[in-house]
């Protein structure tokens, strides 16, 4: 638990929780206690003062003194809230002293500031007055008090009640941060997790892991929909992969049994081996060799990633070039083969660029009867060069566009032909021209004809 990605993240968050928390409490404690004994100390000097204050107010000039009564008041007053009163007159004789006065109980009273102060530092402490009167010395007042501050009951209530709550919010924020910190590192380690689990999933094969995207952080998003991303290209790998084999193993299967089935005739003597015969035979082999040249280009378009050697090749010069090794072919079918239009260089690589053209000719070649014209114009645009070869050949059925551009896909028509290749051309120079960062259209009507048109950037 502790060293998964949650257990990290929860104990991480409430070490962070914590620190701020203790941090927090510890300054507040020392800020409040700080500021509430200096409010206190303060408050103890105003007060003896105060006491002083009445003294002088309540002096009596008639009598030279003050009234029994009020000493009495006032030394019993001070002395409950901790201040122990001592008055002398002018002449040094003591009028009134609370020690004297109620000895045991300001030793009880002594007794109780000491123990709520429990162990700070401190003591009682004589503090010494002059009583005045219309500036004339009248007498003087001790206050003895526990200085530098202390505690009444009150504020020993106060200070205890308030050091309770710092505890119990300290505590409860150390359960809520623990809370927080387990969602927060759910939500974050919940995507990772599955994400994982998926991945050790594909790892076994099985591409058909789904797992939906809930986060809404957005790097997780991007690492699920990367995964996803994986997960789908994987599949079309295994797919195309699995149907590659079973359609290479087909289309060699129909020409080799042709041929096994051919010479078996003829070793048995049911079939004479006449020159047409061996030669129908020598024509299946041939386009079976044609097969396997086929297949080993595009594995190698396949394995390679397409490297490209990319130069400065002018596309009318390689279409006139292309063309010239039709000319015997055209020919022989009567076929009219024209170059047209500007120059326009692109950079590209010359080899692979020659075998896109070469596909196109040799299928408008293929899929033009004879008498037919086929024509090669190129076009310079500002970004742009562009090959367009038409022909007015058998042309290609609206539902079978969609698919020419597939390994091995040959129309109805063109399986019926002797002529047709295995249905790889095309993928081939789909192939190539986007790695080249070009595109490859199509446009064809059923007996008038196709037309390809392969556009190349610039750069
Ligand atoms: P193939 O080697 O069979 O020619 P391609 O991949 O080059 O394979 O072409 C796929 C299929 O597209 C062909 O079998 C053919 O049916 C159709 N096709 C391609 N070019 C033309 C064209 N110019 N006219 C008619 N059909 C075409």
């Amino acid at each position: 638990m502790l060293n998964t990605l949650r257990g990290q993240m929860t104990l991480t968050i409430l070490a962070v929780l914590l620190l701020t928390v203790a941090l927090i409490g510890c300054f507040s404690y020392w800020y409040i206690t700080h500021t509430f004994e200096n409010y206190i100390s303060r408050q103890g000097r105003e007060r003896s003062e105060s006491i002083v204050v009445d003294l002088e107010n309540r002096y009596e000039t008639a009598s030279g003194g003050w009234s029994a009564d009020f000493l009495h008041m006032l030394g019993m007053y001070s002395l409950y809230d901790g201040y122990i009163l001592r008055v002398t007159d002018v002449g040094g004789k003591v009028i009134w002293d609370a020690e004297n006065h109620d000895m045991a109980l300001c030793g009880q009273i002594m007794g109780e500031i000491s123990a709520r102060m429990g162990d700070k530092s401190g003591g009682f402490e004589k503090h010494n007055y002059k009583i005045m009167y219309d500036g004339q010395l009248v007498g003087a007042a001790s206050i003895t008090y526990y200085g530098p501050f202390f505690y009444t009951e009150n504020d020993y209530l106060f200070i205890k009640t308030l050091n309770g709550a710092t505890i119990v919010i300290s505590l409860l924020s150390v359960v809520l941060a623990f809370i927080v910190g387990n969602l927060l590192a759910r939500r974050i380690s919940g995507p990772v997790t599955s994400t994982a689990n998926a991945a050790g999933q594909i790892a076994h094969g099985n591409y058909n892991v789904a797992f939906e995207n809930t986060s809404n952080i957005q790097e997780l998003k991007e690492m699920v929909s990367a995964v996803t991303e994986l997960v789908i290209s994987l599949r079309e790998q295994e797919n195309l992969r699995k149907r590659l084999t079973s359609d290479v193993a087909h289309e060699l299967r129909t020409p080799l049994a042709a041929v096994a089935s051919h010479l078996e005739a003829m070793i048995d003597g049911v079939w004479e081996p006449t020159p047409d015969r061996l030669e129908s035979c020598r024509e299946e082999v041939v386009r079976i060799a044609s097969l396997v040249k086929d297949l080993q280009q595009l594995a190698r378009i396949d394995s390679e990633n397409l490297k490209l050697d990319k130069t400065g090749t002018d596309l009318r010069e390689l279409t006139q070039s292309v063309a010239r090794t039709f000319e015997a072919v055209s020919v022989k079918k009567d076929l009219s083969v024209s170059v047209d239009g500007t120059s326009s260089v692109v950079r590209a690589d010359k080899d692979r660029l020659s075998q896109v053209i070469t596909n196109l000719i040799s299928n408008a070649i293929k899929y033009t009867p004879e008498h037919g014209s086929i024509s090669a114009t190129i076009t310079d645009t500002e970004n742009a060069g562009i090959i367009k070869i038409c022909d007015n050949g058998i042309g290609i059925a609206p539902e079978e566009l969609p698919f020419i551009f597939e390994r091995f896909y040959r129309t109805d028509k063109s399986r019926d032909r002797k002529t047709g290749g295995a249905g790889v051309g095309l993928t081939i120079a789909k192939s190539i021209v986007e790695a080249h960062g070009g595109t490859i259209d199509v446009s064809s009507k059923l007996g008038a004809g196709s037309q390809f048109v392969v556009t190349l950037p610039k750069v």
